[in-house]
């Protein structure tokens, strides 16, 4: 579902991520883990091409190819070649992943069923109709049908968080990219957003790839934990022998540090 085949990104003289190489079944849960500043967002970032790795001011700077489904990702065949990605190229690729942001980021002018029909309506060629009879049924999935006609400054951060989750969805995503999707929220209000998350989870072959610091959390969904340092993974194996029994030291210090 992804590959990372040698993916170099540098910022300025900072380098990111360091001849990153890792896989992605169809249907894994990953977690990645690590000390703040070791490039778990930037991978996410760049499956949501926010960032690139073709070199687009310094050509030295970045490097390395991402494929998800077998198809290039960050480039774009040309002959036998890769070669960077067009715009329209990208907005292809980029509707197999979805993605939740710490901050929710929702349109804040527009009502919550808009929030979820307005992608599908435009980037997915849905009518209205079928956009918003979607819409509902995710929002159901998430707890929220009875906000349908509210504006998001009138719900709370756990029931924007669940409208940005069913946003996400609403676009039938292959990939949901989760980045520290409780970290903005109150302490109260956690616990009903990862609710949602383990039962999209367990109802669904979605592949997910989350940064938590939510480590029972991470625990129950993930298939698959990562540990990353200074842009390489340092370790990585399932849950249970990763939380419990990491081998190295890193690991060990880090999950001291927060669990
Ligand atoms: P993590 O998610 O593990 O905390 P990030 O991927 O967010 O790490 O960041 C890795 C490093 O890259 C950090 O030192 C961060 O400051 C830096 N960084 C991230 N994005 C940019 C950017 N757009 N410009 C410059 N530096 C950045």
């Amino acid at each position: 579902m992804i590959k990372f085949d040698r993916v170099v990104k540098q910022f300025g003289d900072l380098t990111v991520l360091n001849q990153l190489s890792f896989d992605v079944d169809p249907g894994e849960r990953v977690t990645l883990i690590g000390p703040s500043g070791s490039g778990k967002t930037t991978i996410l970032r760049l499956l949501m091409t926010l960032e690139h790795v073709t070199p687009q001011r310094d050509p030295k700077s970045d490097g390395g190819v991402i494929y998800v489904e077998g198809k290039p990702f960050s480039h774009m065949p040309k002959g036998d070649k890769l070669v960077p990605a067009k715009e329209r190229y990208l907005r292809q690729v980029r509707k197999k992943v979805g993605m939740v942001f710490q901050q929710f980021n929702l349109f804040p002018n527009m009502k919550v069923l808009r929030n979820v029909t307005e992608g599908p309506v435009h980037a997915l060629g849905l009518s209205r109709d079928e956009a918003a009879e979607k819409a509902k049924s995710l929002l159901e999935l998430v707890g929220l049908s009875d906000k349908l006609d509210n504006y998001p400054s009138q719900l709370s951060g756990g029931q924007q968080q669940r409208v940005a989750i069913a946003r996400a969805l609403a676009m039938s995503p292959d990939i949901l990219l989760l980045d520290e999707v409780t970290s903005a929220l109150d302490p109260e209000l956690v616990a009903d957003v990862l609710a949602v998350l383990r039962d999209i989870a367990n109802s669904t072959s979605i592949t997910m790839l989350l940064v938590t610091h939510e480590m029972s959390f991470a625990r129950d969904v993930s298939n698959r934990v990562m540990m990353f340092d200074r842009g390489v993974i340092v370790e990585e194996g399932g849950p249970d022998q990763m939380f419990s029994d990491p081998q190295e030291a890193r690991t060990q210090d880090f999950l001291k540090a927060v669990l």
